[in-house]
């Protein structure tokens, strides 16, 4: 396909889409086609791959409420497996397929360059792509593991009340299809937390933003100390009418979804004259820029609401600007 059909190339190879982000619409009163495009782009695609993901680990991998009463090491390693052989599963057929097989060369890459192609002290083994998979199959899937088989015990053991799936289906369905919802507030806090405050910059959140070109094995690329709280998303599951689900929607959401800020392509070709969307354009001008579009999913317009967000033009890179300075005018200040 033509890339150059949909956007434009830098002198340094980097590629950006012609067309502006657009930002979630309850930042006005949204018009019914506005809102239903909203709608569509909650479910579709990455969301209702979410959703089905969830049953499939839930009716494939996860025992029944009896066993996981007790924190036994027979389901936990098998659960901590089959979310290593899944989330490692998903992010690689990515990694394999447009940063080994590179099948789409650099079209509508973002970022001219791949992470393989320069070497860096900040990595282990100086390379990004490995640092990156070692600290998501090491660290990364096992932390978010522990918090999901944590909860769960908690709800099998009745320590924490759930409902009963056979009498309240549509309360717990309700529940799985705001995770998303509840992801995106929960993510923009700790997020913009870790940016506001410099120690927590430096010490924790720095290490994901040394993958400056991010591929997807830098999706769950964090220090222990972002992890715990990221994959404490899922502990609203207990302030939520609530099962056990819920909690693995939530693991799948952060999980797995990390991936789609990540892609690092606009557009994934999937045949010679056709591109599905990825959705990756705003967390890739964070990893960019730092300083704006904090949001993870992209559901709620936190960034518009808290003046973070970079909609991808020349406006919203002046907006970023007029941010910068005013930044650096309070701290000359204080
Ligand atoms: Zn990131
Ligand atoms: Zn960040």
């Amino acid at each position: 396909m033509d890339d150059l059909q949909f956007g434009s190339r830098n002198k340094r190879g980097d590629w950006a889409p012609a067309q502006k982000l657009e930002a979630a619409p309850f930042a006005a009163l949204p018009s019914p086609a506005r809102l239903g495009r909203w709608l569509m782009g909650y479910f579709w695609p990455w969301n209702l791959f979410f959703f089905t993901l969830t049953v499939v680990w839930w009716t494939g991998f996860l025992p029944d409420m009896a066993t996981m009463a007790a924190l036994s090491p027979g389901w936990i390693v098998g659960l901590l497996t089959a979310n290593i052989i899944g989330i490692l599963g998903f992010f690689g057929a990515f990694e394999l397929r447009y940063y080994v097989k590179r099948v789409q060369g650099r079209r509508f890459k973002y970022n001219g360059k791949f992470p393989a192609e320069h070497a860096s002290d900040v990595f282990w083994f100086k390379r990004q792509d490995i640092d990156n998979f070692l600290r998501c199959l090491l660290i990364g899937i096992p932390i978010g593991t522990a918090v999901e088989v944590l909860l769960l015990w908690l709800m099998a053991s009745g320590r924490v009340a759930t409902l009963s799936w056979a009498e309240h289906p549509f309360a717990i369905t309700a529940a799985v299809l705001a995770v998303p919802l509840i992801q995106e507030l929960h993510f923009y806090v700790i997020h913009r937390a870790m940016h506001h405050w410099a120690p927590l910059y430096r010490w924790v959140h720095s290490l994901h933003h040394n993958s400056v070109n991010p591929s997807p094995w830098s999706s769950l690329s964090m220090h222990p100390m972002e992890l715990l709280p990221y994959f404490g998303v899922a502990s609203w599951a207990l302030l939520l009418p609530s099962h056990p689900i819920v909690v693995v929607m939530f693991f799948t959401v952060a999980g797995f979804g990390a991936i789609v800020g990540h892609i690092g392509f606009d557009r994934l070709e999937t045949g010679s004259d056709r591109a599905t969307p990825s959705h990756a354009y705003a967390h890739y001008l964070h990893h960019k820029y730092f300083d704006v579009n904090y949001c993870d999913n992209g559901v709620l317009p936190l960034d518009v609401w808290f003046g973070s967000w970079h909609d991808g033009t020349a406006e919203g890179e002046r907006l970023m600007q007029e941010q910068f300075q005013k930044k650096r005018e309070r701290m000359n200040t204080a």
